[in-house]
């Protein structure tokens, strides 16, 4: 009989007491059937990662996982953010599990779609992406905002897939070779897509939060867009420089029409000259900035050392270890 694969599932909570017994009740329900339809092993878990709360969660946390023999926790010296909490529940889950699970505390991502994760996973599909269908229940602001951002993103340059946040499937195999994606400014959805491998997708419709607030209010939904393009595109380099070369060609423009309008007579003493300079010099400082960026954007993807490459499959060791 084949062995059944150990899921675990990680979830960031910062300052989530409102709703850790709630999500527990129906996570517990839903590992419970995972297992008696054998699609997950008696050694799965429910990982909660505690991102430095202020109020009761860790000890929720230790008491449910001394009470219910499906969950665990771990958690952080402090505070770190969403981003920086999912990756250390997911680098220490990949030591126990065959494939891991990322969804947050309020289950507003419906834990329904687990199971066409996982048998997606069984399919031989190493990352599967949870992409939400509907918004129905969103705010308008929330579903404008969050629309506007993928594509926003998508015009930057960055390789995201739509309407997919932090809800997937990851195998062992992917976390494994994340773990050489060594940057600091996170931006976890944009790094595993390039990662690459079998992926697929599965759809689900997004819930409201049904207890407590969002723990990600406008200013840190911007620092995260701007997070995401200044760590996967030179893009807004590319831009000055695009700039630059244009003021320098209407510079020239400029020049010849200053000198035909002296000619003719038609300037004060002095305009040519003043008008001239101010095109020129700033095409020319819009270019230079644009080139020094240029050098920064080079330096800058060099001190990230992400794994140039990764190696699905080597056949001389497949062999060799046969
Ligand atoms: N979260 C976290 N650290 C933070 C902020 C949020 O671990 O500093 C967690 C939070 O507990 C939740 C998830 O990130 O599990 C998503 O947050 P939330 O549901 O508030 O965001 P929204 O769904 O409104 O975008
Ligand atoms: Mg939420």
């Amino acid at each position: 009989m084949r062995k059944e694969k150990t899921l675990f599932v990680v979830i960031p909570c910062y300052n989530e007491e409102e709703v850790l017994h709630e999500t527990t009740k129906r996570l517990k329900e839903k590992m419970n059937s995972l297992i008696k339809e054998k699609l997950i092993s008696e050694e799965s878990r429910v990982m909660y990662v505690n991102d430095g709360s202020k109020d009761k969660t860790w000890e929720i946390i230790k008491s449910i996982s001394e009470k219910e023999k499906l969950f665990t926790g771990i958690t952080l010296s402090r505070n770190r953010g969403h981003q920086n909490a999912l990756v250390a529940g997911l680098l220490t889950a990949r030591n126990y599990a065959d494939m891991v699970i990322s969804m947050d505390a309020d289950l507003q991502d419906d834990i329904n779609a687990m199971d066409e994760m996982i048998k997606k996973y069984h399919d031989g599909c190493e990352i599967v992406y949870g992409v939400r269908s509907a918004r129905k229940t969103d705010t308008f602001f929330k579903r404008f905002t969050a629309e506007g951002f993928y594509k926003f993103m998508e015009k930057m340059g960055v390789d995201l897939v739509y309407n997919h946040a932090d809800y997937r499937l990851t195998s062992k195999k992917v976390l494994d070779n994340f773990a050489n994606y060594k940057e600091v400014n996170l931006f976890l959805r944009g790094i595993f897509p390039l990662i690459g491998y079998k992926t697929d997708k599965a759809y689900y419709e997004r819930a409201e939060r049904f207890a407590g607030e969002s723990k990600y209010p406008l200013k840190k939904m911007l620092n995260f867009a701007w997070d995401g393009i200044t760590s996967f595109s030179v893009k807004p380099i590319r831009l000055i420089l695009n700039f630059g070369i244009i003021v320098l060609f209407i510079s020239l423009i400029m020049i010849i029409y200053s000198i035909v309008r002296k000619i003719m007579g038609a300037t004060v003493p002095g305009w040519t000259f003043i008008s001239c300079s101010i095109w020129f010099l700033g095409g020319v400082q819009m270019l230079s900035i644009g080139v020094v960026g240029e050098y920064i954007g080079k330096i800058y993807s060099e001190t990230k050392q992400r794994p140039r490459f990764i190696i699905s499959e080597n056949l001389y060791e497949s062999k060799k270890n046969k």
